[in-house]
């Protein structure tokens, strides 16, 4: 397909832009150039009115947001930090999937009071533990939060959990389960009216992309 209107889409490296690449190939989009390798922040592709930029994924709801970029792919959880403002989220691409949790080590009581919390989830961590009811100390970090229990910065973690090999090779459980994650397509809110017919030309492709997704099955 062609699309008539120019689209910026906002990606990041790693898991997302990988596993997000098969989809856009469906809608005909291919970039020209790898992330991976270069340092270019803007791909272009070979369809001429669209483009992609590379940055952070904590970054992607704040670029579309501000319509610096039409569309992103952004985590679950990276939206639910971000509170979703300016910004549509009409599919659930079933890509990065994890899930966000508790951890601690295996004899910790997520269910006391007044315990510390380290992660880079801080708004997330406030709702899980205010919607039980429990007050908590919440400790702001920004990687590695698998540490904190460990040299007593914390007594719990909130993280995203894959497989749980990163927990377990630190000694770390799963104590709770806060969300099921996975990627979502982002719209900026002024791009979905200007720009109507290519974006539901777009979601519409990649609503058929996820259905037939072999990786994302179950
Ligand atoms: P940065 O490296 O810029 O601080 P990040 O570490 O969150 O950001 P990635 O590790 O590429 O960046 O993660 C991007 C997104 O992929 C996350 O927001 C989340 O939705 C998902 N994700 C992160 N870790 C996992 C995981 N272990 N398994 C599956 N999906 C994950
Ligand atoms: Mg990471």
């Amino acid at each position: 397909m062609e699309f008539i209107d120019s689209l910026t889409i906002a990606l990041s490296k790693g898991r997302i832009f990988k596993q997000a690449l098969p989809l856009l190939a469906h809608a005909g989009i291919e970039p020209y150039g790898d992330p991976e390798q270069s340092r270019k922040l803007i791909l272009e592709t070979n369809q001429p009115r669209v483009k992609l930029v590379i940055i952070r994924a904590g970054d992607v709801p704040t670029y579309v947001q501000y319509g610096a970029a039409d569309l992103g792919v952004a985590g679950k959880d990276v939206l639910m930090e971000h509170g979703g403002a300016g910004l549509y989220e009409p599919l659930d691409l079933r890509i990065a999937r994890c899930r966000l949790m508790v951890a601690g080590v295996p004899d910790a009581d997520p269910g006391s009071d007044r315990l510390r919390i380290a992660t880079k989830y801080v708004a997330s961590t406030e709702r899980h533990f205010a919607a039980k009811g429990q007050q908590v100390e919440i400790i702001k970090l920004y990687g590695s939060m698998e540490l904190a229990p460990l040299v007593g910065l914390s007594d719990l973690i909130v993280d995203l959990v894959e497989s749980g090999s990163t927990l377990k090779a630190n000694g770390l459980v799963p104590l709770e389960h806060i969300a099921n994650i996975s990627a979502r397509l982002v719209v900026n809110k002024a791009a979905w009216k200007m720009k109507h017919a290519s974006v539901m030309a777009l979601l519409a492709i990649l609503c058929a992309a996820v259905e037939q997704n072999p990786t994302v099955r179950g």
